[in-house]
């Protein structure tokens, strides 16, 4: 057994949702009020006890086990998730392989002299000649408190070659280990010396909270530059990075808002003044991993960035990036085990807000609360900032300069999912540009959609032709072999992924994701893998070997986890991919299945009770009807033959 069923095994998926859902005994199941959505009449909450997962089909429409429950109730990846269990079910996770272990021993070492640098630089601040006076900027020039000061760990580095290295001397650390944390600078001619001097200093941590790196201001104006991060190092990635989440998180989440500003001063500032919801990038365009993170707590964005030129432009690539990690990033946007219909629209709000000229948010925020609130809360809908930006300096009357915006918005208008809203946006470009409205509904559609339409699966296809690849003795056991052999699949032969996505499409299906499987590690690993397909960084196999450094993880999977290089031979390999497609259609089969039984359940419980029957949800009867849709649809792409040539 290995840890994940183990933790499985150990923690019983009542006691973890109880600890914030009230529960109600039906039977052998559970239900109750969702604690991801705001409900409050009808209990659209399943717990299943006997498969160990639970389902909201209410709002949510998705469900999981453990690791997914406590994903979805903390904002945590899954690799934190798998630590948060694994302590509560008392087990030791031990790392991958010994050079994991190594590297993790070496992040620890540099982490501890990251925190020992913040009690350096902190006493630099309080106690200096030097550091007085920079402590002297922050109160008056900055608003900054002593409190806030110390909650953020704020420092001075003194304006010195070798001050930090030789404190670090006396404490016998080795001048290496300084030189990959950060702190000390190698030059050519291997002379070493403080990276950061005469600046203040602030800490920056990951969202976790555990120190990464240091951002230093200068206190000399003629210094350059203005702000300097830390190198990169195997803690510090700043396209990694947003300033302040780990403090942001909880406001973000209870906010369901994270307002993305620029710069320390402007997260810490309004931070103080009770503002909490806003993080900010280290200087460059959002990037999409950032996104991801801010993901986990909100689909709400308001970007608040420099009002300047440079800073629109950056807002717009901003944006760009903002679509591209929401839009590609392998997850449809609706749950596949219910919608079938939509397609992968954008489902997020993104908004921009200008900022007055020459002011920048702590400026606001320390000069009138109500100014700040009134800047976030007038943020517009990104097409209608977008658009004015793109029409800024053009002349709209010249057909060229008219049909060069049409394009590059259009596919921003395309990207909204409701239809209102959609015609509403076209309307409003039509009227700006002076064009007819429907020069731009013919431009939207342009993309070809194949088998859209929903056909009315047939009676006598349902629950027929059952190709079930696996006989084993539970539902759950072969749920996860399938799983297991579709990520095998999937690793040996990458390429086939368009084939298997076309193919489901044509039957009405959405492509493969992550959210086909019920076991959040195969989940994990199939993330992993498809976005290893998507990520321009590196090497394929190496991206995949770089994530997946969880040995629960790799024990499962590690007889095939990485492509191969083999010679293409033609017949197997069509075999295989007929193969991969069918125990794609399994996995669907038996979940749509799963899910419709916990869904009569549900309903079968409320009917026992007169009054909610009278109010049943109706969001409830259309998850059903979807699902029977779907099942029809999964029924019938299996009862044929299936084959690729
Ligand atoms: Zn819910």
């Amino acid at each position: 057994m290995n840890n994940i069923e183990e933790i499985k095994n150990r923690i019983d998926i009542v006691d973890l949702v109880s600890e914030n859902v009230k529960l109600r005994r039906t039977g052998k199941n559970y239900t109750g009020f969702c604690p991801f959505h705001a409900n409050t009449r009808t209990a659209a909450f399943v717990v299943w006890p006997e498969t160990g997962t639970w389902r909201c089909f209410g709002e949510c429409n998705e469900g999981g086990d453990i690791f997914r429950y406590i994903m979805k109730r903390e904002g945590v990846d899954f690799k934190e998730a798998l630590k948060i269990l694994a302590e509560r079910a008392g087990i030791e996770l031990q790392p991958l392989t010994p050079q994991a272990a190594e590297q993790n021993e070496r992040a620890d070492l540099l982490r501890k002299i990251l925190e020992e640098t913040i009690v350096f630089y902190r006493h630099q601040l309080r106690t200096t000649d030097a550091g007085k006076k920079a402590q002297e900027y922050l109160r008056t020039k900055r608003g900054i408190t002593a409190e806030t000061e110390e909650v953020w760990g704020l420092g001075y580095a003194p304006d010195s070659w070798d001050a930090l290295i030789n404190h670090f001397k006396q404490k016998d650390y080795a001048v290496q280990d300084l030189i990959d944390s950060g702190m000390v600078t190698e030059r050519d001619d291997g002379r070493v010396y403080d990276r950061f001097r005469h600046r203040i200093m602030i800490p920056i941590r990951d969202m976790y909270g555990k120190m990464t790196g240091f951002g230093g201001r200068v206190l000399n104006p003629d210094d350059v530059p203005k702000f300097m991060n830390s190198p990169q190092t195997i803690l510090f990635d700043k396209s990694a990075t947003l300033f302040g989440l780990d403090r942001a998180r909880k406001a973000i989440r209870s906010a369901n808002q994270a307002v993305i500003i620029e710069g320390y001063f402007d997260v810490i500032v309004p931070h103080q003044e009770g503002f909490e919801n806003l993080v900010s990038p280290m200087g460059t365009a959002l990037t999409e991993t950032q996104m991801r993170q801010l993901k986990r707590f909100t689909r709400n964005f308001v970007l608040a960035l420099d009002p300047d030129a440079a800073g629109q432009k950056a807002t717009l690539r901003g944006l760009e990036v903002a679509r591209e990690a929401l839009d590609h990033e392998g997850e449809p946007v609706f749950n596949a085990r219910g919608l079938i219909h939509h397609e992968s629209r954008l489902k997020a709000d993104l908004r921009v807000s200008t900022l007055p000229d020459d002011l920048d948010p702590d400026e606001i925020v320390l000069r009138d609360k109500e100014e700040w609130q009134q800047i976030v809360s007038n943020a517009r809908p990104i097409i209608y900032h977008v658009l004015d930006s793109l029409m800024d300096g053009q002349d709209i009357d010249d057909p060229k300069a008219k049909s060069s915006i049409v394009a590059q918005i259009l596919p921003l208008v395309n990207d909204i999912g409701s239809p209102v809203e959609r015609d509403a946006y076209r309307q409003y470009i039509a009227r700006a540009l002076k064009i007819d409205e429907s020069a731009l509904a013919g431009t939207a559609l342009s993309q070809p959609r194949s088998s859209r339409s929903p056909r009315r699966p047939r009676k006598d296809h349902i629950s027929s032709a059952i190709n079930q690849p696996v006989e084993l003795t539970s539902e759950q056991e072969k749920l996860y072999r399938v799983e297991q052999e579709i990520i095998a699949h999937l690793c040996k032969t990458p390429e086939n992924r368009f084939k298997i996505n076309h193919f489901l499409e044509k039957h009405g299906l959405q492509h493969l994701s992550p959210t086909d499987f019920a076991h959040s590690e195969n989940q994990e690993m199939l993330r992993i893998i498809l976005e290893s397909f998507t990520q321009g960084e590196m090497e394929q196999v190496k991206y995949i070997a770089e994530r997946i450094d969880v040995a629960q993880l790799a024990t499962e999977v590690n007889h095939s986890p990485l492509p191969e290089q083999e010679e293409k031979k033609e017949v197997p390999h069509l075999r295989h991919l007929e193969e991969t497609v069918r125990l794609i259609l399994t996995v669907r089969q038996i979940n749509t299945k799963q899910a419709l039984k916990e869904l009569q359940f549900l309903q079968s419980d409320q009917a026992a009770d007169k009054e909610e029957k009278l109010e049943k949800d109706s969001t409830m009867q259309t998850r059903q009807v979807e699902l029977i849709r779907l099942r029809g649809l999964i029924d019938r792409a299996l009862a044929q033959q299936i084959k690729f040539d």
